[in-house]
């Protein structure tokens, strides 16, 4: 087999991980503002939720390749709508953040599923009501010379699967407790 100039493409979870931290601290986008948006949407159903427990999800989300592809190409879809690249309608679409595109949220449901049918109505909560870091995001995004319009979704979705996340986690252990075993393995959440 001919391999072409041996460019790589494939990554490790450790490698990704690190490329998506930078990628959204690039714009910004901390990790624990991430997990804030998961903690207090999720505070909201359960009690005695911790922190660590949001960040600890909001980290291996973005460790995920499925992840590792959304945000790295909707940085990429921002940051050439900035610099003006796409040709025809498109690029204003994109850059003026029309409301009625909707390929951002097709994606944003896409990531906020990873935990289950509930992430999406948790991103559809974040999405109209725009919470920290994503109204952050929403407003930079309107100054001129900034375009937010696949970011803000990621990274909704990204708090919303973590939210999601932190439920399944805490249900785990329920379950756990009713039949006195303390650690799962292979269901590992
Ligand atoms: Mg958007």
């Amino acid at each position: 087999m001919v391999h072409k100039n041996a460019k790589k493409i494939i990554f490790t979870r450790q490698e990704m991980f690190d490329f998506n931290k930078k990628t959204l601290l690039n714009r910004g986008v901390t990790i624990e503002a991430i997990a804030e948006i998961s903690f207090q949407q999720q505070s909201k159903y359960t009690d005695d939720i911790s922190r660590d427990i949001c960040i600890e999800s909001v980290e291996k989300i973005l460790s995920l390749r499925d992840v590792f592809h959304h945000v790295q190409l909707a940085a990429e879809i921002d940051r050439l709508a900035e610099e003006g690249m796409f040709k025809g309608p498109i690029q204003d679409i994109i850059y003026e953040d029309l409301g009625l595109f909707g390929i951002d949220e097709t994606m944003g449901l896409d990531v906020s599923g990873l935990y289950g049918t509930i992430g999406q109505t948790n991103f559809g909560d974040i999405d109209v009501n725009k919470h920290g870091i994503v109204k952050r995001l929403n407003d930079a995004g309107k100054e001129d010379g900034i375009c937010h319009t696949f970011m803000d979704d990621i990274v909704g979705a990204i708090a919303a699967a973590a939210s999601t996340r932190v439920a399944q986690v805490m249900n785990e252990e329920i379950a756990h407790e009713d039949i006195g075993v303390k650690r799962f393995s292979i269901f590992d959440l």
